[in-house]
């Protein structure tokens, strides 16, 4: 739908109050590289996608909120003084916890209507969710003429999923949903929350993102597992070495090869990955900006052979996946998001492009009986105002 048939569409829904309205988009996400990195202090780099969520929305006389959402063609009512969970309209969750957060600033809003719809796919690891957060947090402060930085907008949709939807995630995805650039990269240091752009600038490259269609079941208990791991590892070494090591952000792979035979092999072989992919980002931002694509695309296999093999967080589609990538020479490949199912993040040449979806729908279904689900995209624009 374009802009006038979303007009057309939300004057149908909503009675035209002749106050303050507007439109908005945010992006859905891929991981490029630094992968279980986050929640050990260390670096990310994301890219938005060329996917993303659309929202209108117009100011309202009273305290009433109503959210349509198009896709799911539900409707539902609440009011500012009382915005509760919702059990039985999920998706309304990720909006009334934006609302909450910037209530919770001492902004007093007035009621409003809201009309979206998105082409993310949900609950792949494409970040629909951050998407739903960020363009709401656009489209409130906008409408009331909120004054909010860009990285406050981005931690506010944060503390929206942490506090309100109840899911710990860290600041990746909704940084990059709100401050993400086209033709641009985001390398952000989950320590300190700083970010830098990263241009990726060679147009004969694009990214290719394969959706294994597995659904991620073991990652709450693995992820449990991993993290706890990671920080056996932390105290092992701040006995050892010093105590300001407070994360595996700290040591070099040098420092983990030392102990590696004092080290229990899994905790040896966790640390090995955290350390050795935080240095991976690092060379990724580097080799992007000197226009080295075929060396990033080096880091983007040996990140995920390090996932594979030292972290234990992939799977057999996946792999399928990645070695079918390699095969059908293919610049670089890795899987994406925290692992056991999802998607794969594959760099590849344009022309080469078709000929590459073309094998990876064929061999994939072949080795697996799954029809894999490809999309394509260039970093593209975080959210905005349209
Ligand atoms: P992911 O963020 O990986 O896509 P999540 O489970 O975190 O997966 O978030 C997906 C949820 O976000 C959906 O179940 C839905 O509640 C909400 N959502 C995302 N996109 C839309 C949309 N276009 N319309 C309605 N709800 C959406
Ligand atoms: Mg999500």
């Amino acid at each position: 739908m374009n802009k006038q048939e979303l007009w057309d569409n939300f004057g149908r829904t909503f009675r035209d109050f002749d106050l303050e309205s507007g439109i908005y988009k945010a992006p859905g996400r891929v991981n490029l590289i630094g992968e279980h990195t986050d929640y050990n202090d260390g670096f990310v780099m994301p890219m938005a996608i060329e996917k993303e969520i659309t929202m209108l929305a117009q100011l309202r006389p009273d305290r009433k909120v109503k959210f349509y959402s198009l896709d799911y063609d539900q409707m539902v009512e609440y009011n500012l003084d009382s915005l509760e969970y919702d059990e039985e309209n999920i998706w309304a969750n990720y909006i009334m916890g934006v609302i909450d957060e910037i209530q919770k600033l001492g902004s007093s809003l007035q009621g409003f209507n809201l009309m979206f719809t998105g082409n993310i796919p949900q609950g792949s690891g494409l970040s629909s969710s951050a998407a739903l957060e960020v363009v709401t947090a656009m489209t409130v402060v906008d409408l009331h003429k909120i004054k909010i930085d860009g990285i406050e907008m981005a931690l506010l949709a944060q503390r929206a999923e942490n506090n309100f939807v109840g899911v710990q995630c860290g600041i990746m995805d909704q940084y990059i949903s709100r401050l993400g650039q086209k033709g641009h990269a985001l390398l952000i240091d989950c320590r300190t929350n700083d970010y830098q752009l990263v241009p990726f600038k060679d147009e004969n490259y694009q990214i290719v993102i394969c959706n294994s269609r597995v659904e991620r079941g073991l990652v709450d208990s693995k992820y449990n597992e991993r993290r706890s791991e990671c920080e056996q590892a932390v105290e092992f070494f701040a006995e050892k070495e010093a105590s300001e090591i407070t994360a595996l952000r700290d040591l070099d792979l040098e420092t983990v090869e030392k102990y590696k035979d004092e080290l229990a092999e899994n905790v040896y072989k966790r640390a090995h990955h955290v350390v050795s992919e935080n240095a991976r980002v690092i060379e990724s931002q580097k080799a992007l900006e000197a226009d080295e694509l075929k060396k990033f695309g080096d880091l983007m296999y040996a990140s995920h052979k390090s996932l594979s093999e030292d972290y234990e967080v992939s799977c057999e589609e996946l792999d399928i996946l990645v070695s079918l990538a390699a095969e059908a020479g293919v610049e670089g490949a890795r899987m994406t998001g925290a692992g056991f199912g999802g998607c794969t993040v594959n760099l590849v040449k344009k022309d080469r492009t078709e000929q590459f979806i073309k094998i990876i729908k064929e061999k994939y279904k072949k080795e697996t009986d799954i029809d894999a689900e490809v999309y394509i995209s260039n970093p593209a624009a975080g959210a905005r105002k349209i």
